[in-house]
């Protein structure tokens, strides 16, 4: 009885695995279609210079738009994308739209706007990887200088010999180079000061209750203080509120990014955004 009971349960698990395997499966081929489909969209969100008030940055967000699943978001394929490797022609995807629309801001323009593209790990790792920047930048005829490309400190820390290099002959051709969801890994300062990283953009779980945790506020506190005396700029995410806002001034980062300067939208969104004001809001800025 015990046994046809054990049966019935590794039975029951058995059906569970191939459920589960089944869907993965389905995806999977979901997202292989994608891709020759057109299912993709970009996003964008811009990073305001705590300074002057401007846009300096729009962040390339990708959505996947499937007819029968909706508005899928990146947490849900990204990394299956990653596992499958579709994320080669994927993030090839990305890089080629978001370079070509940051191409059509600067030139409508007066002031230069970069345009900040997340890499996943193998496609930073891909043996031909500066090659596919250099050549993407001169498809899109886009300045180097206009490429921002973020990455985590896993990416990094995966293969820190070919890292280096890589970042290095990116600093060379004019890139910038931002550390995303800083505080989320292994923050270890050491990368700071081995690799030639521009900006830190500090996690938005330490954002989040900036103006209630004193842990939260210290740690981000700390984080700016250390960046700055390494010579690094500090971005915020995930900035929701007045409150959050003023904070992050007070401790002096240089650019926030989140929901209460504008929400990840569609480019011709943020084409009239920028026509209609190229300083994104002064209010927000009088603190
Ligand atoms: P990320 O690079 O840290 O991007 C910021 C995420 O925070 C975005 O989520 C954005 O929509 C969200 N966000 C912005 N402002 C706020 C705010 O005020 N509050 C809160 N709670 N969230 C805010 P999203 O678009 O869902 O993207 C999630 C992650 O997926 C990104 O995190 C990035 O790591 C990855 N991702 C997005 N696009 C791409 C892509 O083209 N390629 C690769 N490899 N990864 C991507
Ligand atoms: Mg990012
Ligand atoms: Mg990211
Ligand atoms: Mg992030």
């Amino acid at each position: 009885r015990a046994k046809e009971k054990g049966k019935n349960s590794y039975q029951f698990f058995t059906t569970e695995i191939n459920a589960a395997a089944a869907e993965h499966l389905a995806l999977e081929n979901r997202l292989r279609k994608a891709i020759a489909q057109g299912e993709f969209q970009l996003y964008y969100q811009p990073i305001m210079d705590m300074e002057s008030g401007a846009i300096v940055s729009v962040e390339a967000l990708i959505r996947w738009v499937n007819p029968e699943l909706g508005l899928i978001n990146p947490d849900k394929f990204i990394p299956l994308a990653e596992e499958t490797g579709l994320i080669i022609p994927i993030g090839e995807w990305v890089l080629q739209t978001a370079c070509a629309q940051a191409k059509i801001w600067n030139q409508e323009n007066t002031y230069p706007l970069r345009i900040a593209i997340n890499l996943s790990a193998r496609q930073f790792q891909q043996i031909d990887f500066l090659e596919r920047i250099l050549e993407i930048l001169k498809k899109t005829d886009l300045l180097p200088n206009r490429l921002e490309l973020e990455l985590t400190e896993s990416m990094i820390m995966d293969n820190m010999e070919a890292s280096l290099e890589t970042l290095n002959a990116l600093k060379k051709m004019g890139c910038q180079i931002s550390l995303d969801d800083f505080g989320t890994g292994y923050s270890s300062l050491a990368y700071l000061k081995r690799f030639p990283i521009d900006t830190v953009k500090i996690d938005h779980s330490f954002v989040r209750d900036i103006s209630t945790d004193p842990d939260d506020a210290a740690i981000t506190t700390a984080v700016t203080t250390m960046a700055h005396s390494l010579r690094r700029k500090v971005v915020a995410e995930g900035v929701e509120t007045r409150e959050q806002l003023e904070f992050l001034d007070n401790i002096g980062v240089n650019g926030v990014q989140g929901y209460f300067i504008s929400y990840p939208a569609p480019a011709e969104n943020f084409t009239r955004l920028l026509q209609e004001r190229h300083y994104i809001n002064h209010d927000l800025l009088r603190l």
